[in-house]
């Protein structure tokens, strides 16, 4: 731990007011769902959208006398995720009551961990897009139920309760306020989940609310003590977490370039606006009584779980990242996008290794992570797809890696097969007999249709002469006459040598 620069040499990543330069300073607290099939004090059901107050138990319903029982499936998750973000185990760790009245709260409190969480320090490593790896340290990680939900639009007169979330057993992760720009907090978050999604110990859907963050934002001249923050409430994607840090930095420069002080507040962030407003200030900020909540012992957790635990942990996106710079020399930026979704980094091993025939020898891992990443992840993006339903398999894509290495088809020809095979489907070898797609292997073809291009474009040659450069034109105009199915080197090496250049 600790292996980087501490924040403050870093790279600085200032911004420009309207008197001098400002930092952000940038602190989150994330809220994830514990992957797990029941809630973290009863055994009803943690699914997703079913009708509401479906699955409630008698101790989520906080009918009086029900007792909560620890899911020690819940607990394991907890520290499975701390190990991943390299952290301190606690072996004891407490949990208290938060004292507070919503409708959506049938207890009166929450069930968190306050003074003593399960989980201490720990780091992640973000890796920025201009090359530079920044550490952000945690702070610690806790698990709390999550509570129900209050829906306001299902009757005119009255609100309804859907208690089908409550007591599903949330961790929430607290950074240290190491992070500097709204980039970086987006990267951060981006980073933290798909370290989740590797351990399997929460999905990351941000869309159900299953990921979501609170974000901490200060302001201060360069090298000076840290400002006052305000903290801007239950935000559900990551770009607009870049969006409220960046509106909520420019809003305080304006006040202290203005004369004024900033409030230490509770804010919400508007998507439709753009902006944040307050939610409260801190004087009217609850006071939640805290105390060890007397239904439930202390957790203990022994260094034998820990152990075993450690040992089910599989390679992380950083290890694999390493791994993959290693085995297959490729950038770190080609790794880190390789890496970033374990489905992804599973297809690229397929696809260069091949899945299914053991001890087939090994497809050009250049070539093979460019086919990954520009075509078959570029175009996922494009359509909103995910691995999952990905039309094109990674023997599919191997099976065309392997036509273009062996000369069969042409770079150009590779991609009209993907485009079929993602379109149509169907075996790329079949695809390229079948159509007749196989190069031009007969020199004497592509002979013939190198003298009819330069029989037609007599002047063009004589340019060529003083211009080699213009031969492009030329190699052209024979893939064209070729229909793609010429090998574009010798087209250029019989170009070179009928023009005389
Ligand atoms: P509290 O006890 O009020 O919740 P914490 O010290 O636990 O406050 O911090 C909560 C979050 O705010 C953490 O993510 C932390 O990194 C962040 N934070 C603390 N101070 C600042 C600051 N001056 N600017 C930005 N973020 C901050
Ligand atoms: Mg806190």
């Amino acid at each position: 731990m600790h292996t980087m620069d501490p924040p403050a040499q870093r790279k600085s990543k200032l911004i420009r007011g309207a008197a001098g330069a400002w930092e952000v300073v940038i602190g989150m607290e994330v809220h994830a769902q514990v992957t797990s099939r029941a809630k973290l004090f009863s055994g009803a059901s943690t699914e997703f959208g079913g009708a509401p107050n479906s699955h409630v138990s008698l101790v989520d319903a906080a009918m009086p006398g029900m007792l909560p029982v620890i899911n020690a499936e819940c607990v394991r998750q907890a520290v499975r995720t701390g190990l991943g973000l390299k952290a301190r185990i606690n072996a004891r760790s407490v949990f208290d009551r938060k004292n507070y009245f919503y409708p959506d709260l049938p207890q009166g409190y929450q069930i968190s961990q306050y003074k003593s969480p399960i989980v201490g320090e720990g780091e992640v490593l973000v890796d920025m897009p201009d090359g530079e790896t920044v550490r952000i340290g945690i702070e610690r990680l806790h698990l709390e139920q999550d509570a129900g939900k209050s829906l306001h639009e299902q009757h005119p007169a009255m609100s309804l309760v859907d208690l089908n979330r409550a007591g599903v057993a949330l961790m929430e992760i607290v950074s240290r306020p190491d992070l500097r720009s709204a980039e970086e907090a987006k990267a951060f978050l981006g980073k933290l989940r798909a370290i989740l999604r590797y351990l399997g110990t929460c999905d990351g859907d941000m869309e159900k609310g299953h990921l979501r963050a609170d974000v901490n934002v200060s302001v201060r001249r360069p090298g000076a003590e840290f400002g006052t923050r305000c903290e801007i409430k239950n935000l559900n994607s990551i770009r607009f977490i870049g969006q409220a840090i960046e509106h909520e930095a420019w809003r305080q420069i304006g006040i202290i370039e203005d004369g004024g002080t900033i409030a230490q507040e509770t804010r919400l962030f508007d998507p439709d606006k753009g902006e944040t407003r307050s939610m409260r200030s801190k004087e009217e900020s609850p006071d939640y009584r805290y105390f060890p909540d007397p239904d439930l012992l202390p957790l203990d957790v022994s260094p034998s779980l820990v152990d075993d635990l450690r040992k089910t942990l599989p390679e992380l996106p950083d290890e694999k990242k390493a791994r993959y710079m290693r085995d297959y020399a490729l950038s770190a930026y080609d790794c880190g996008v390789l890496v970033a979704e374990r489905a992804l980094a599973e297809f690229f091993e397929a696809v260069v290794n091949g899945s299914e025939t053991a001890g087939k020898s090994r497809r050009e891992p250049k070539l093979a992570a460019n086919w990954v990443i520009n075509e078959f992840l570029g175009r996922l993006n494009r359509e909103g797809r995910d691995i999952a339903t990905a039309p094109v398999s990674a023997a599919q894509l191997g099976a065309i890696l392997d036509l273009l290495a062996d000369g069969t088809i042409s770079g150009k020809i590779a991609k009209d097969v993907f485009e079929i095979a993602w379109t149509e489907g169907g075996d790329p070898r079949e695809i390229v007999d079948g159509r007749g797609l196989r190069q031009m292997t007969d020199v004497s073809a592509i002979e013939k249709l190198v003298d009819d291009i330069l029989a037609r474009n007599s002047a063009k040659v004589a340019n060529v002469k003083t211009n080699p450069k213009a031969i492009g034109w030329f190699v052209g105009q024979v893939m064209k006459a070729s229909g793609g199915k010429a090998n574009p080197q010798t087209v250029n090496d019989l170009l070179r040598k009928r023009i005389g250049i």
